[in-house]
């Protein structure tokens, strides 16, 4: 053979590695560096799937690990920052991974405009809040079909994970949704798979299962609809109010690691409540609020607020985001899903 020839082939042997390379590393890989299959054992006990998981971690959390002295966490932190880039990078960097992200379309294409062009982003949280019946469910069930098409028809071609904790999913309205996209309507079921959360332990305790089927299957999408309903019926009154906020931060951190580790999209639902502080709120232009105060507010990236319009339709307004400016967008609820607006 020629050594061009062979030149040539080792040449693409490299860049299959690195495709293989990219996206999370399975947490065996650090028996490689010299972690006990023990400890290994326990990281996976204790929800850590993949290095990315544990090098994100704060070493205090580790600690907490059932025999998992200073010296061990320090050892398997430090390894695990071997593998895992956590240092600075350039702007120029980051602009490029950055339009590597992948969008996954709305089903209205003025709401894919209002989101920057091409609907909800990977790699981070974004948060739709409202009123009963402002569509919020609605736009979850569209994002679980449309997740699955292939880039050019919108889509981040994975599966979806979805925590429903009030009952209102409904696998069957995903079959007309996928009618309207030509999928195969039972690939589409199969592509999601879905969790019913009774409590807010155990809405968080899903999130481990979630990373465990994450590592095994490419998923594009992760929704919960909705992250604060069995927080308000979990904790109730004033006095437990703290105790809600830092079980709900912890959750929202578990998402924000999961987003970040598995470039996944992450899409949370939320309530809003009249604002009850000094009897003021029939006087405020804006007197509801979405719930989790600051705590939502830090974690997600993106925040919609959506309002009834006329009809069918619904107004989607962007409440917060670190690029987009604030404007609104007129969307429809039909049988097949988030649509535009007929005028
Ligand atoms: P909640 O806070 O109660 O969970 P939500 O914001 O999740 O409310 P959705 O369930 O997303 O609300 O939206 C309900 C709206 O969707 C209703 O106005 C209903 O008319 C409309 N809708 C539901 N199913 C269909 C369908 N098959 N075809 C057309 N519209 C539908
Ligand atoms: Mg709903």
């Amino acid at each position: 053979m020629q050594s061009e020839e062979l030149e040539e082939q080792s040449e693409v042997a490299e860049v299959e590695q690195d495709e293989e390379d990219s996206g999370p590393l399975p947490i065996q890989n650090l028996e490689q560096v010299g972690v006990s299959a023990a400890d290994v054992k326990k990281l996976t006990e204790a929800g850590y799937f993949t290095v990315e998981a544990v090098a994100y971690t704060p070493r205090k959390q580790l600690l907490t690990i059932k025999g998992f002295a200073e010296t061990k966490v320090d050892k398997i932190l430090a390894e695990a920052a071997k593998l895992v880039p956590m240092g600075f990078t350039t702007a120029a960097d980051y602009h490029q991974k950055r339009s590597e992200l992948l969008h996954i379309t709305t089903g209205s294409t003025e709401l894919d405009k209002l989101l920057g062009g091409h609907g909800i982003e990977t790699g981070s949280i974004t948060e739709i809040f409202g009123e009963f019946r402002t569509g919020k469910s609605q736009i979850c069930h569209t994002l679980a079909v449309t997740c699955q098409l292939d880039e050019a028809s919108g889509g981040a071609m994975g599966k979806c994970l979805y925590i429903d904790t009030e009952g209102t999913f409904r696998p069957e309205r995903l079959v007309e949704i996928a009618e309207r996209y030509n999928l195969d309507p039972n690939e589409v079921l199969e592509n999601v798979a879905c969790a019913r959360a009774y409590n807010s332990d155990h809405q968080t305790a899903l999130l481990n299962q979630a990373s465990m089927l994450m590592t095994e299957a490419r998923f594009s999408l992760l929704v919960v609809d909705s992250a604060t309903s069995l927080y308000r019926t979990d904790y109730s009154g004033r006095g437990e109010l703290s105790a809600r906020q830092m079980h709900l931060a912890r959750f929202l951190r578990m998402l924000l690691r999961l987003a970040d580790e598995f470039g996944i999209a992450v899409v949370i639902t939320n309530q809003v409540v009249a604002q009850v502080d000094g009897g003021m709120a029939m006087f405020a232009a804006d007197p509801k609020k979405p719930i989790g105060g600051n705590i939502i507010a830090h974690a997600s990236t993106t925040r919609l607020s959506l309002r009834k319009g006329r009809g069918e339709t619904r107004v989607c307004k962007i409440y917060d985001s670190p690029c987009l400016p604030e404007s609104e967008a007129v969307f429809a609820i039909t049988a097949q899903g988030i649509a535009d607006a007929k005028d």
